[in-house]
């Protein structure tokens, strides 16, 4: 593995006793390959607030480096403060600083804290550089953005009020990503932004997600995958093909590491490593 590179794996907080299980069996795989560490997702507004924490402390009892997420939407700032004393109590020393997406129908928004830049400067006020600070990027635009350049402002904004480094949105077209870096290079910002890579397995699910969080697969791919119906196997042989094809043409065009959206699955991530010869 390249030790100038970060490599990283997303966990998201399971719902069952066997949901944790499985869970356990993927950290135990990932972990052989010596990650920079693991992050674990928090639902916006608490949703998923005690199963984070009991996946945290889990990877945090095993010793693996573990960076959880957290949002800011719908949240009062006292919460906010409390779950990073207690993640600063548990020697956790990065935090992915996101402003969430309220779950539809909840109702919630606003709050104290309404983007993430908010929770990146609430960070540093109150715990100076204890924590390393990753926020999300998005190469393709966020969805909710009223135009690209203003998307790249809001950006440079987050990352004046203290981000250390970026991990973004999947996407399937390198351009995208390095289009992205050389604007964010223009506007003088120059932490790392590692690509975020979602493996694909399935379909339906990925159309349904990627439509959702404004993430392009491009008409070759879905052509490809449409036609193949049910055909689990070669979506998968197809997914990895694509999938590595895009993590090698990062990496070639200086991507600074990979954080892959394990969904909590060691094989599909695996594959890709293995190819790609990490
Ligand atoms: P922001 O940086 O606040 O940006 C959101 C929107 O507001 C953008 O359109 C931006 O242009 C605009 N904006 C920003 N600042 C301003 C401003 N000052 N004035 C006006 N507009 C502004 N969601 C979860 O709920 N839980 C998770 O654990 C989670 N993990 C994620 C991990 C990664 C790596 C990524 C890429 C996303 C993750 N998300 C998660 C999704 C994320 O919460 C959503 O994409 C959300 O809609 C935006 O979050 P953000 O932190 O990028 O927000």
């Amino acid at each position: 593995m390249n030790p100038d590179k970060t490599f990283s794996f997303e966990l998201f907080p399971p719902k069952t006793e066997k949901g944790m299980v499985k869970l356990q069996s993927t950290v135990a795989r990932l972990a052989e390959r010596r990650p920079a560490f693991f992050s674990c997702t928090y639902g916006a507004g608490g949703s998923t607030r005690d199963r984070t924490f009991a996946t945290v402390d889990w990877l945090v009892s095993q010793g693996i480096d573990t960076a959880p997420h957290l949002t800011c939407i719908g949240n009062s700032i006292a919460e906010t403060l409390e779950i990073l004393n207690r993640y600063r109590e548990q020697g956790i020393r990065r935090i992915v600083a996101l402003r969430g997406d309220p779950p539809s129908g909840t109702g919630l928004g606003g709050g104290e804290l309404t983007h993430a830049s908010e929770l990146v400067a609430l960070i540093r006020e109150h715990f100076g550089d204890h924590f390393h600070i990753e926020v999300a990027a998005y190469p393709e635009m966020h969805p909710q953005a009223p135009n690209f350049l203003v998307d790249l402002d809001n950006f440079r904004t987050k990352v004046e009020a203290g981000a250390d480094s970026a991990m973004t949105q999947y996407f399937y077209n390198a351009d995208a990503y390095v289009h992205f870096v050389e604007q964010i290079r223009a506007r003088g910002v120059d932490i790392p932004i590692v690509p975020g890579i979602m493996p694909i397995t399935n379909y339906s699910s990925l159309a349904r997600f990627s439509d959702a969080c404004g993430a392009e697969i491009p008409r070759w791919i879905r052509k490809r995958l449409e036609a193949y119906g049910d055909d689990v196997e070669s979506i998968r042989a197809f997914g990895l093909e694509v999938v590595t094809g895009l993590c090698e043409q990062l990496l070639a065009a200086g991507a600074p590491g990979l954080h892959f959206y394990t969904m909590n699955q060691a094989d599909p991530t695996l594959a890709i490593w293995d190819r790609l010869g990490l």
